[in-house]
C-alpha cells in the first residue's frame, strides 16, 4: 500500500514518454519467495482467511535476496542449485531469507513488510495481545495503533535517538544506553533468524551480508555472527573491516562462508525485465 501509488504513477509517466507499445515490466519484490512451501508461508488462523481472503506470508525484499543470492554462487564458485543460503539484508527495512538451491523456502518479512525483525521505525514480529491491551489503554483506533507500529517503533522507538544506525552507534558510544539495547536487540533478532533457517534447511554453505546496515557495519556484522562456531561460522575480524566490496569476511578454515555482497536491485530488476520481455 505505501509502495504501489508510486509505482502506478511510475508506470503512467512512462506511457506518457514511450507510449503503448513498450513492453513494461513489473518487478515485485514478492516474486522471488513464491516458491516457498505452504508450511512456511501459512498463518495459524482459521483456513478461510487463506482460502477466501489470500492472507499468507508473501515476503518482500525478493529482489535482492534473489540478486545476491545468484553473486554468492558466483563468489562460490558454485551452481545455485547446490548451495543452502542465508542472505540477510539489513537496512532500514530489513528482512532475512532462507534460500535452498536457489529458491526461497522461508522469509521473515510476512503479509506486509512489518513482520519480522525490528527495523528502523518498524515493530517487526510482537504479540498481537499488546494490541488488544495497548489500544483499550489508551482508546487508539487501528490506524493510531499501526501507524505506531510502522513509524514509531523498531530501534526508532526503542532508542528514542533515530532510526539510522549510525546514530545510534554514536549515541552508544556516548554513554546512551538504549541506543546500544536497540542496536543489541536488532543484532539479536538476525542471529536467531540465522539459526532458525540453517534448522530449517538441515545447514548452511553460506550467510549473505547486504544492504545499508549490512553492507556498512563491520561492528554489526560481527555481532551477529559471532559465537556461531557450534554451527561452523567463523568470522575474520579483519576481513570484515570493508564496507561496499564483494568479499569473503569468514575466516579461511570457516565451515560455513559469509559474505558481503552490496546488493542491486536495479540490475536484478533490468535483467528480469528483459528475461520475461525475451520470453
Ligand atoms: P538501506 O535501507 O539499505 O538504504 O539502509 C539504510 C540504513 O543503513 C540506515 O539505517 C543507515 O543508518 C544504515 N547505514 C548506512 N551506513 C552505515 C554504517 N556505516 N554503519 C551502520 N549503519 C549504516
Amino acid at each position: 500500500p505505501l509502495h504501489n501509488p508510486a509505482n502506478i504513477t511510475g508506470i503512467n509517466a512512462c506511457t506518457a514518454v514511450m507510449g503503448k507499445d513498450v513492453p513494461q515490466v513489473a518487478v515485485f519484490d514478492t516474486a522471488f519467495h513464491q516458491t516457498m512451501p505452504a508450511k512456511a508461508y501459512m498463518y495459524a488462523l482459521p483456513y478461510e482467511y487463506y482460502e477466501n481472503d489470500k492472507v499468507r506470508r508473501y515476503g518482500f525484499h525478493g529482489t535482492s535476496h534473489k540478486y545476491v543470492a545468484g553473486r554468492a554462487a558466483a563468489m562460490l564458485g558454485k551452481k545455485p542449485e547446490e548451495l543452502k543460503l542465508i542472505s540477510c539484508h539489513l537496512g532500514n527495512g530489513s528482512s532475512v531469507t532462507a534460500i535452498d538451491g536457489g529458491k526461497s523456502v522461508d522469509t521473515s518479512m510476512g503479509f506486509t513488510p512489518l513482520a519480522g525483525l525490528p527495523m528502523g521505525t518498524r515493530s517487526g514480529d510482537l504479540d498481537a495481545g499488546i494490541l488488544q491491551y495497548l489500544m483499550n489503554k489508551y482508546q487508539l483506533n487501528i490506524d493510531d495503533m499501526l501507524n505506531i507500529l510502522n513509524k514509531k517503533s523498531g530501534v526508532q522507538g526503542v532508542s528514542g535517538v533515530s532510526s539510522d544506525f549510525r546514530d545510534l552507534e554514536n549515541a552508544h558510544k556516548e554513554g546512551n544506553e538504549r541506543a546500544g539495547l536497540a542496536v543489541d536487540m536488532f543484532n539479536y533478532g538476525v542471529k536467531k533468524l540465522i539459526g532458525a533457517y540453517a534448522a530449517a534447511m538441515g545447514g548452511v554453505d553460506a550467510i549473505i551480508f547486504t544492504a545499508g546496515v549490512g553492507e556498512n557495519s563491520a561492528s554489526q556484522r560481527l555481532a551477529i555472527a559471532s559465537d556461531l562456531e557450534f554451527m561452523g561460522v567463523k568470522m575474520d575480524a579483519e576481513a570484515n573491516n570493508v564496507r561496499g566490496k564483494e568479499v569473503v569476511i569468514s575466516a579461511a578454515d570457516s565451515k560455513v562462508k559469509v559474505l558481503l555482497i552490496p546488493t542491486n536491485e536495479e540490475l536484478m530488476i533490468a535483467m528480469d525485465t528483459a528475461a520475461i520481455v525475451k520470453g
